[in-house]
């Protein structure tokens, strides 16, 4: 019997050939919301279960049966957090943030949700959140959607499609809601049990069915727009108009809901072709209650939400990732002085150049045997020390992806040398 222990499934180590891609996809991101003027907000992984199930809402799935909830060790319910929006908006109510102050907000991590794995579908993934909170206007709903559209232009995606609704007040949807109970009820023959229960506690999410026997009655479900109330139609309009001023396409789908109940008005998702089934890249909408719901006073807010693992994939898929930072140099050294020689050469270089990308080979070996190390590595050069050299503070360059034979510099000079690949 192996004593190995297995990972726990839906989990993902990113190995260092994959993480290159995931911190220049990240770094590309923060310099983009730092253009834009969002500051970091960094958070607990951890929460009170309340704060979940207070926003998210008890009857969608996440809440019913996706979070991972565990008693502490004293006795205290604690939820590893789902999603980012709640932690953040308890974090500014926490510390003030949204007192007579508008906050344009981002966060970055692992997010955690016990669901089915599958290629795009994890139980730890992360998410990029994007938050502007104590904006009312649709200049804002605007800018957010303007700020996704640009890391998809700068990305190279250009396959990524924009789908917006809205989902109007509490007060207009509960007449939605009253409309779509009638219809529905109408075809409850047709539905198993988990859809029949959905009737009764949550019925928009029946929109959001999966299901392909589903997908006709869905469509002919009546469209949210019948029920809208005019100053989240106006709101909506005006949105639609600044997306078209800056030329951004998109689709209204007027039975788009979201699987989170804080929503309201604008709602959104970014989706491609090329994801299968896991389809959409950022979503996200507006949540006017949620500060309110949450114990701060009533302040408005949209954000969306980005999966990385998905965009990295797409990324991957369109070779558009740069290949990760390689060694400028890697320092062979055999002999009997040698090799501590190399490591005192070694912090001399790095003193001298905080730029380069130097290894230096440990644990000896043969000059062949670190050659073939120093290839394994793909640096550029070698730099070669044997104790002649080093009694004479000299070392050998030698190119490793190219022709072209070894030189041999003083130590001063080789830095010098090194200083140009290095700038
Ligand atoms: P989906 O419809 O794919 O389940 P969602 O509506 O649950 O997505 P949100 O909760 O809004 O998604 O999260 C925002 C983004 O996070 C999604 O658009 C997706 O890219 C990503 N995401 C959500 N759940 C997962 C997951 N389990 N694994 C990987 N990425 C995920
Ligand atoms: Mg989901």
């Amino acid at each position: 019997m192996s004593n190995k222990i297995e990972p726990i499934r839906g989990m993902n180590d990113i190995l260092p050939d994959q993480s290159s891609d995931w911190q220049f996809v990240e770094k590309f991101i923060r310099e983009l919301l730092g253009s834009y003027g969002y500051g970091e907000i960094r958070l607990p992984l951890l929460e009170k279960t309340e704060l979940f199930s207070r926003s998210i809402g008890e009857t969608t799935d996440i809440v019913k049966k996706e979070m991972y909830t565990f008693d502490d060790r004293s006795g205290n319910s604690l939820t590893l957090r789902p999603e980012a929006t709640a932690s953040i908006v308890r974090a500014g109510i926490t510390h003030g943030l949204f007192h007579n102050r508008q906050q344009r907000l981002w966060c970055m991590g692992p997010m955690f949700r016990y669901e089915r794995p599958q290629k795009g579908r994890y139980r730890q993934f992360h998410q990029v959140d994007v938050e502007a909170i104590g904006y009312e206007g649709p200049d804002i709903d605007a800018e957010i959607i303007f700020l996704s559209a640009r890391l998809w232009r700068r990305l190279g995606l250009n396959d990524v499609r924009l789908t917006i609704n809205s989902l109007g007040t509490p007060e207009s949807r509960k007449a939605y809601r009253t409309a779509l109970v009638d219809y529905f009820s109408r075809h409850s023959d047709q539905f198993d049990e988990h859809t029949r229960r959905r009737l009764e506690d949550n019925p928009l999410r029946i929109l959001d069915s999966k299901d392909p026997g589903m997908q006709e009655l869905i469509e002919k479900a009546p469209p949210i727009t019948d029920t809208l109330d005019p100053d989240s139609a106006e709101h909506f309009n005006r949105l639609c108009g600044l997306l078209d001023d800056a030329g951004i396409a998109y689709t209204i789908n007027p039975r788009l809901v979201r699987g989170l109940d804080y929503y309201t008005r604008t709602v959104f998702e970014w989706v491609t072709d090329r994801l299968g089934a896991q389809d959409a890249v950022c979503s996200g909408g507006r949540y006017d209650g949620l500060v309110g719901q949450l114990g701060g006073r009533p302040t408005p807010a949209i954000g969306w939400a980005l999966g990385l693992e998905r965009l990295v994939a797409l990324l991957s898929d369109t070779g558009n990732m740069p290949p990760g930072p390689r060694p400028h140099a890697y320092l062979v050294a055999a002999g009997d002085s040698a090799p501590r020689a190399a490591m005192l050469l070694a912090e001399l270089l790095r003193d001298r150049l905080p730029g380069l990308r130097l290894m230096v080979n440990c644990d000896g070996g043969s000059f062949k045997s670190q050659l073939k190390r120093a290839d394994r590595s793909e640096a550029e050069f070698a730099v070669v020390l044997g104790d002649q050299e080093a009694a004479a503070r000299k070392a050998g360059l030698k190119p490793l992806r190219t022709d072209g034979s070894q030189v041999e510099f003083g130590w001063d000079e080789l830095a010098a040398h090194l200083e140009q690949l290095t700038t």
